[in-house]
Parts: C-alpha cells; structure tokens; sequence
C-alpha cells in the first residue's frame, strides 16, 4: 500500500563494499585523519585482530581482544583505558555484533571515530543504538556518537563463519527487515531496503549453505545485512524483537539462535492485523501468510526451530510472557498476554505458527 505522510532520516555512513575491501583499511585511518587505530576483537578472532593491526604500516596503537556478548560493561571500561594509554586517536572493530558493540561503547564514552568491518549479518554496524550490560541488566541507548562513521564489507572474512551461524546470523537480520515493514515511522526508503534485504537472503543464503567458499552468495548475504541493518537504524522494532530481548536478557538465550526461532511466530501474530504490509514477505518466500512463508524457509535452510531446543524451560514460558507483555514496544497488534503465551509454547515445541 502507498503510504501518504512519512518522514525519513539516514544517518552519514561511508560505507566500501567488496572482496578484499579490508585492505583498503589504512586509507580509511588516513581518510578520517587518524593515525593511531586501537583494533578490537573477541578473544576467537585475536589472530585476525593482530594480523590487521600488523597490516596498518604503524597506524595500529594496539590490539585489544576481548570483546563479549552482550557488551558487558566492565570489558568496555577496561578497552576505553587501554585506548587513553596507548593515545589512540580511532578504533577498528573487526568481528559480529559484540566487537561492533564494544566499539560503538568506547566511541559513546570517548567520541572516537569508528571504523567497522563486520564478520557476521548482524548489522549493529549501521546504527546509532548501543546494548550493554551491567550486573546482568540489559539496556539500551541510542546516541549519534554511537554511530560508526565508516564501514568495510569483505564478504572474504565471511566465509570462515560455521553455516550454522550463518543461518541463524542471516534470520537475526531478516527479523530486522521483517519489523521494519509494520514499523509506526516506517517510510517508502526503509520498506524498500526491507524488501530488497529480505530478497538478498533469499536469493543467496541457500547458495552459501551449498558453498560456504562462495564470494559471489557470501557478498549477496553481506549486502542484504547491510541493508537490514539500516534500515534497523531508522525504524523502530516491535513484538519480535521484544520476545528475543526477553528471552536473552532475562533467560540467556543466544541471540541469533532466539531470532531465527522467535520470527516466523512473531511475523505470524502480526500477520493477523496488518496482512497487507506483510504481502512482501509472501512475494518473496512464496505461501499466502507471512509467518508460514518465513517458517518454510528457516526449515528449508535448517535454522533452528523451538525454543525448547536453545535451552528454554517450559516453565519459564508463563514468566516469559508475563515479561513480554510488560512495557510492550509498539507493536501493530495489541499485545494479549493469552495469545502471547500461546505463541511462546508453539515456538517452544517448534511447531508451526499458528
Ligand atoms: P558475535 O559477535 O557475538 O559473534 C559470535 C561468535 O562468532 C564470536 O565468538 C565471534 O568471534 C565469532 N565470529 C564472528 N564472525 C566470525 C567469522 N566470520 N568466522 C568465524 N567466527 C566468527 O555474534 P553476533 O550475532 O554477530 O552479534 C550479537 C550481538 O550483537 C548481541 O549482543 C546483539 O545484542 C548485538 N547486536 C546489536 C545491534 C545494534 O544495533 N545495537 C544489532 C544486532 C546485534
């Protein structure tokens, strides 16, 4: 449906896309007039992370490689006087949403320029939001000094990502393109950059599944999570994302595993009411209810399929809804906590949405 009163805003990314674009990194230090990068990691890609910094002719002022899930707090304090000790003057954060996350905390704290080379679809990379964690309590905030500057996408640093990850990886970024089209401030730009993420993902995750070594269907995933994740950073998210920020926040559910489980149910809960801004999803994934669409294709490419199977007690299916249903994002179905729990327990025993 055309949509007659909007209003838009995107944020100033520069953004170098392609095989081998990791290379062009020193310029992109010299671009931003840097000369002392302090290079993140997690503690796996502390190899990478090195040999990057080895790569930047003296621009790197250090290395630091422990980056967590979730962004707790202390590892950003520690990273931020790591980065006042050794003077750096910018950061690179080579790896998925938590280096993307620790970075965009040490910017929030020190206003140091941020260049991101993402390893994962997450997308954290192309906004303004920041997740962190403190004595096990999520929060969120969002603030334009959170926003990295520059982005490298090399479609080369994800091929090494285990398919299994990429599977439930892509889904994280599906859900974000999935919400953006019932968003309350969507607009015309962000739903097409839903559709044509969305469309990505369909048309090359099964080519990396077949191939993980594909460059080709490696940088067709890479673009459809840049395009997610912008569109993640205009619009506002409702139900699904609510269920996985409970489910990780309050029962330590992986992330990406929670949104690849979570988003056909949460798609088909919504599909109930605004059936006509979900017609894309049946465009593209094929079938006539959005949330069955999106559940054939998780099943077809082998995503994980109940909540039960990530480590969720049933008996905490009564406490999930009661927390999903408190303080409730906007969402364009009212949030009935009888539905919700009914929607929790299907996805539990991962059966179809109903
Ligand atoms: P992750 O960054 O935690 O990565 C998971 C593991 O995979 C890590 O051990 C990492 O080192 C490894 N890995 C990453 N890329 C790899 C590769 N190419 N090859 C081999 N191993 C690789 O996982 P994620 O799903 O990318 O990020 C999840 C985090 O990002 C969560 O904390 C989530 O809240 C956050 N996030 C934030 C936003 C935002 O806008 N603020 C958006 C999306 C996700």
């Amino acid at each position: 449906p055309f949509q007659s009163q909007f209003e838009a805003q995107s944020a100033a990314v520069r953004v170098r896309f392609g095989a081998g674009v990791r290379h062009r990194i020193e310029e992109e230090i010299d671009r931003l007039g840097c000369i002392r990068a302090l290079v993140l990691s997690t503690p796996p890609q502390a190899d990478s992370a090195m040999d990057m910094a080895a790569s930047l002719n003296g621009k790197a002022a250090g290395v630091f490689t422990k980056a967590a899930m979730h962004t707790p707090v202390d590892v950003t304090a520690e990273a931020v006087a790591h980065a006042t000790s050794v003077d750096a003057d910018c950061l690179v954060a080579l790896g998925g949403g938590s280096t993307t996350g620790l970075g965009k905390a040490v910017a929030y704290r020190t206003d140091l320029p941020q260049i991101v080379i993402p390893t994962t679809y997450a997308g954290s990379e192309a906004t303004a939001i920041l997740g962190q964690t403190e004595d096990g309590v999520k929060t969120t905030v969002t603030d334009p000094k959170i926003q990295p500057e520059v982005i490298l996408y090399d479609p080369e640093l994800v091929v090494t990502l285990p398919v299994a990850m990429t599977v439930t990886s892509a889904l994280n970024a599906m859900a974000h393109a999935a919400e953006a089209l019932y968003a309350v401030n969507r607009n015309p730009v962000s739903t097409m950059l839903a559709i044509e993420g969305l469309s990505a993902f369909k048309r090359a995750l099964p080519k990396v599944i077949d191939n993980p070594q594909d460059i080709e269907a490696r940088g067709e995933t890479l673009y459809g999570a840049w395009l997610c994740g912008t569109v993640l950073g205009q619009v506002g998210m409702a139900l699904h994302h609510k269920l996985c920020h409970t489910l990780g926040g309050s029962f330590d559910l992986p992330h990406a595993e929670t949104h690849a489980v979570v988003l056909p149910h949460a798609i088909a809960y919504n599909a109930r009411a605004v059936a006509d801004l979900l017609q894309p999803i049946c465009d593209i994934f094929g079938g006539t209810n959005a949330g069955q669409s999106l559940h054939t294709f998780a099943n077809t490419v082998g995503a994980p399929m109940a909540l039960k199977d990530l480590g969720l007690e049933e008996g905490d299916l009564d406490r999930t809804a009661d927390l999903a249903v408190s303080k409730p994002y906007p969402n364009p179905r009212p949030v009935e906590r009888d539905a919700i729990r009914t929607l929790l327990q299907v996805a539990w025993a991962g059966d179809p949405p109903v």
